[in-house]
């Protein structure tokens, strides 16, 4: 069981109503990384920081047994900077800054030792970045997942579209996914990006859970209904680095062992928004995670009786 995932390692600063976070450890890797070695993933990183990035960050993801030997560090460049504001339903936000840095000349290497990994996870990135993984692949993955957002989408459309043919799952939000195929209706923009490649299209919908499309099947996961919402930076991609790493942990790709992976991915994003950045979920035990998982089970769980 091994999950490779290529993408971001950042700064972030983060404003909410509750107040304005310092520049802290962010990045769509960083989250996805952190999510999966709650499961007990083999997990390695490729992306790229710049000098400035501090050695405790690093060090934090060495504990948590990530591998990061795909991480190029550029001594003389600046590490990618993301800075967003959220207005105060805490589920949208305005970017106030994306300063790509060593970013903007990424050539991804992937280590031979991570050229067969069992799931590969596209992390929110530059599409031919993304595709560049996947081509530097010794062998298919049994899955390939990609995510991305509405910069890619507005910058890189036809990369976007080429590298989406490749991949298996794709994971976005809503209004990425009304923007991606046009369509207000999320079932009918559903049909559409599943005939630009991808066999399963799970869309997030922030505090409203998220969907799962595969073929005619559809599965609807809640999202735990928290008192307080603190942080939702990096729910999409700890949901996404539980989802991947689930099944890159049970090997099993059905739709239903998805349904569960979705649930994983829930249960560990829900964590993450408690606190600002990667604090809640870093500090995260595993009791924790399996008291979630009960509630998660009883949140959905009723019985019908039916003529
Ligand atoms: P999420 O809240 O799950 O959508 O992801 C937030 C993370 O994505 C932050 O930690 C940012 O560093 C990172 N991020 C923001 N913009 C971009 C971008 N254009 N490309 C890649 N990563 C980004």
């Amino acid at each position: 069981m091994s999950l490779l995932v290529v993408g971001t390692v950042a700064f972030d600063q983060i404003e909410t109503p509750f107040g304005k976070s310092d520049i802290i450890l962010g990045g769509a890797a960083t989250f996805i990384g952190l999510a999966s070695s709650m499961l007990d993933v083999k997990t390695g990183l490729v992306s790229v920081i710049g000098g400035d990035f501090p050695q405790e960050h690093l060090d934090l993801l060495i504990d948590k047994g990530i591998d990061i030997s795909g991480i190029e560090k550029i001594e003389n460049g600046k590490t990618f900077f993301w800075a967003g504001r959220y207005h105060n339903d805490m589920n949208s936000r305005d970017t106030l800054a994306t300063e790509l840095n060593v970013l903007e000349n990424f050539q991804p290497i992937v280590p031979e030792k991570w050229k067969k990994p069992e799931v590969l996870m596209l992390g929110n990135l530059h599409p031919l970045v993304q595709k560049s993984v996947l081509n530097q692949l010794e062998e298919r993955p049994k899955l390939v997942i990609l995510d991305t957002m509405n910069f890619w989408m507005d910058l890189t459309w036809d990369e976007l579209m080429d590298v989406l043919k490749d991949v298996d799952v794709l994971t976005i939000n809503d209004e990425e996914a009304r923007q991606m195929s046009k369509e207000y209706s999320l079932v009918k923009a559903a049909k559409k990006i599943l005939e630009m490649g991808p066999h399963t299209l799970i869309i997030k919908k922030g505090e409203h859970g998220a969907l799962l499309f595969h073929e005619n099947n559809v599965f609807f996961a809640p999202a735990l209904p928290l008192e307080d919402v603190f942080d939702p930076t990096g729910a999409g991609d700890t949901f996404a680095g539980g989802f991947s790493g689930f099944l890159a942990k049970t090997k099993n790709y059905s739709f239903d062992n998805m349904k569960r992976a979705i649930i994983y991915g829930s249960a560990l994003a829900s964590f993450t928004v408690e606190k600002f950045g990667t604090d809640r979920i870093s500090e995260l035990t595993e009791d924790e995670l399996n008291d979630r998982l009960d509630v998660f089970k009883s949140l959905t769980n009723f019985d019908i009786e039916l003529d």
